[in-house]
Formats: C-alpha cells, structure tokens, sequence
C-alpha cells in the first residue's frame, strides 16, 4: 500500500469510497485531461459529473476565483451579496420557473434537503414520492428517498417515502414495455399509490437517474406523471444535479425533455456549475420558497468566491454553446461506443443522452449485473488512460461516462478506441 493510502485509510472513515485497486492520487488537471502523482496523463470521461462541468483548470474561473478571493472570502447571508445576486438572477431567468427565487446551498445534498424542507412546509405533510433506483444524496432527509439501497446507509427516515416506478427500463415489472405501455403503467402505478396515501408533499425525480445508471424514462413520463400530481395537489420536485446546464444535450435541463410537464415546481441544482467549486441551490416559485419561516437556511451558500466561479463557469458555457457541443459530440460518442461494444456478451445496453452516456453489464446469458466485469473494464481503461465512472441499480451493474461539456471529437475518438480494448478484454 502506498504511503498517502495508507495514512487515508487511518485517518478517514472506512466508506469513503475509493476507485481503482490501486487509488490515484490527482496532482493537476487541464481542459478534459488530468495528471496522477506520477505525472501519468488521463483523460477524464467522469469528471463532468465528478463537479469539473466545463474543462479542467479553465482559465477564466481560475481568474474569477483569485479575483475575489483576493478582495474578499466571505460567507454570510446577512449582507448584500453582489456575485450571490448575480448568478441568482442568472438562474432565475434560466430556470423556466415563473416569479423564481433562488437559494444557493454547498452540495446537492444540501439543496435536496432544503427542497424537500420547502415542500413539507408547503403541504404540511412529510410523505414524499420518490422514484425507485433514484440517488438524491446521503444526509438523513436524502437517504430516506434515495431508492437505490446500495447508496443508502439507512432504513431510518425523517420522511414517509412512497416508491414509484418509471425511472428503469431495463429491469422490474415493466421491462421491456414500449414507451407508450411503459409510461401507461407508471402512470398507472403513480394513481394507485395516492389513491392509498393520505396528502403527499412532492414527488421529487432525476429527468435521468446519475448514480442509477444513466437511465431516461420515455419522453413526456413527467408530463404524465404532472397531470395527476396536479390533480392531488402534488408538488414536483426536479433533481438536476446530474442533468443540468445542458448535459443532456438537446435541453438546458432534464425536465425539458417532458416538454409539458414543466417547468417544475421545485428544481435542485449542484456539482457542474461551480466547475469544481462547491456550489447547490434550490429554485422554487416566490409562493413556494416563502413557505418557510425561517432565518435564511446556511451560511456558506452563495460565498461569493464560489459565486465569483459560479458566475464566470456560466458566461463561458453559454458563450461556447457547450449543450450544443454535448449534443454534436454525445451524439457522436454514443455511437462509437455502440460500434465499440457491438458483440460483446457483457452488454445488455449502452443508452444515454448528450454527454450522460451509461454502459450497463451483464453476466454473460443471464440478467444478473456483473459489478465484477464493471470493476474489470474501469481498471482496463484506467490502464488505458482513461478515467470512467460506474454505478447502476441492483448492485454495480452500468459503466457511467459523463466528461466534461467541451469534449472534442478527437478525444471523444480517443476515450472510445480505450473503452473498445476495454470492453473486449473481459
Ligand atoms: N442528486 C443527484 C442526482 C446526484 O447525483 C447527487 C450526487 N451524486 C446528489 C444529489 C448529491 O450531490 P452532492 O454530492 O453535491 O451532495
């Protein structure tokens, strides 16, 4: 074991997880690529989820972030904020939510826990829906309606959490479905639960499942999903943690792919749009933001050197139209990695949107998730210099590729051609 892995595993609690048999240590990183300890280059097909939304060391927030952290590091609520109030703004307007406020947090973990505050105080009632094999975060209020049990460290809940189909289509009861009898039978499953329960606060779901998989639901679920929703006083709660700021390709958020549904009533931000700074927020409409009484909820919400990012990570990603670079070269990718993985017995699906591309794994013949052949195709490519990510439901069963937005062609030809060797090495 090498000398820094062995004084992590003293000194910090035994999950926190870490990837790879022998962990790497990230020295630097710079546009779509990053550096080991051994001056190793790899290019990064996860860190478009792992926070790093644009490009690695992008010298524009560099500057943003030195600027104001050399004039002022801050974190109160209780004076004018102007960066704070910039980027709140900014997101106001591109959120899509009518009379929009907005809160900033320091995770996505953080804005959950703050939308879901929101919608009991609104509805006064703590039942939640909450898709089954969704990721919202590991606070207490987050696990308890976080479907995917390997991600939840507890059965014990602050919340009563109802489950709702919808978010796989690979697995359960209505696998295999067409998008049309699929949707009909979440639906339907969706009337049945709040037919039995008492009044419900919200339904909260990611538009694409991250930690899941990668996984859509059909086009327009949502809009279906909203119209009974609606008809219980239901609120809709966005997680757009993972699907945000044009990832998905063909939309600035996920929700946009259920075109009718939206906007939300509630959408959770995080990750991406500090670049690497820690940065969450909620956007809710002023009538449901206002349903708490309370003195402002945190303090370092909205530093404003995470702002300073926060505002300079935006202006570049609008000003390169880097959602219609997820879109050209997702498109792209998605397809190579469909040639890549043509004939391979592991796969049962490679699926995705944009740059949100999931790779899921079987043991060969079977439905069983294959976490070992997962395993075995990281450790290939990270021999092959290149960085991914997995996750899945029923265990580690899906490869996730999430790089940053400003992939180009070349690279995404370079990670594919690694992820081929990989995926044939098994
Ligand atoms: N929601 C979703 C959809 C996520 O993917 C994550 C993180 N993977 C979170 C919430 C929690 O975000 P954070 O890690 O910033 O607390």
């Amino acid at each position: 074991m090498n000398e820094l892995l062995a004084r992590h595993r003293a000194v910090l609690p035994d999950w926190v997880a870490l990837y790879y048999r022998d962990p790497i240590e990230l020295t630097h990183g710079e546009g779509r690529y990053v550096w080991d300890a051994e001056g190793r280059r790899y290019l990064d097909f996860f860190g478009g989820i792992l926070t790093t939304m644009t490009a690695h060391a992008l010298p524009e927030v560099t500057k943003a972030v030195s600027e104001q952290a050399g004039r002022l590091i801050h974190s109160s609520t209780l004076y004018l904020n102007r960066p704070m109030i910039e980027l709140a703004e900014r997101v106001a307007a591109l959120s899509g939510i009518p009379d929009a406020r907005v809160f900033f947090t320091t995770s996505g973990t953080e804005a959950n826990d703050t939308a879901l505050l929101l919608a009991t105080c609104h509805r006064r009632s703590q039942q939640i829906l909450a898709m089954r094999n969704s990721y919202h975060g590991r606070s207490f209020s987050t696990v308890s309606i976080t479907g995917n049990r390997a991600w939840s460290p507890t059965g014990l809940s602050p919340l009563q959490t109802l489950y709702v189909h919808g978010g796989v289509r690979t697995r359960g009861p209505f696998a295999g479905l067409s998008d049309e009898a699929f949707t009909a039978a979440c639906v339907a499953d969706l009337e049945d639960l709040l037919g039995h329960s008492g009044d419900v606060a919200a339904l909260i779901a990611e538009p694409v499942q991250g930690v899941g998989g990668f996984t859509s639901p059909p086009d327009g679920l949502y809009a279906a999903f909203r119209e009974v929703l609606d008809r219980h006083g239901v609120l809709w709660i966005s997680d757009e943690v993972q699907t945000g700021w044009g990832r998905t390709g063909d939309h600035f958020w996920g929700w946009q792919a259920h075109g009718a549904a939206g906007p939300p009533d509630i959408l959770t931000f995080a990750k991406g749009i500090g670049n690497g700074m820690s940065i969450g927020g909620v956007v809710a409409r002023a009538e449901v933001m206002d349903s708490l009484d309370a003195n402002s909820i945190s303090t370092f919400g909205g530093s404003p050197v995470t702002m300073a990012a926060g505002l300079a990570n935006l202006s570049y990603l609008l000003e390169h139209d880097l959602q219609g670079n997820a879109r050209r070269v997702g498109g792209l990718l998605l397809e190579r990695l469909r040639a890549a993985a043509a004939g391979v017995p592991h796969v049962r699906e490679v699926r995705g949107r944009g740059l949100m591309l999931g790779i899921e794994l079987v043991r060969p013949g079977t439905d069983e998730a294959a976490p070992e052949a997962v395993t075995a195709v990281l450790e290939a490519a990270r021999e092959g210099g290149l960085l991914l990510g997995k996750g899945g439901g029923h265990g580690t069963s899906a490869l996730r590729i999430a790089p940053p937005l400003s992939l180009t062609v070349t690279e995404a030809e370079e990670g594919a051609a690694v992820l081929e060797r990989a995926l044939r090495s098994l």
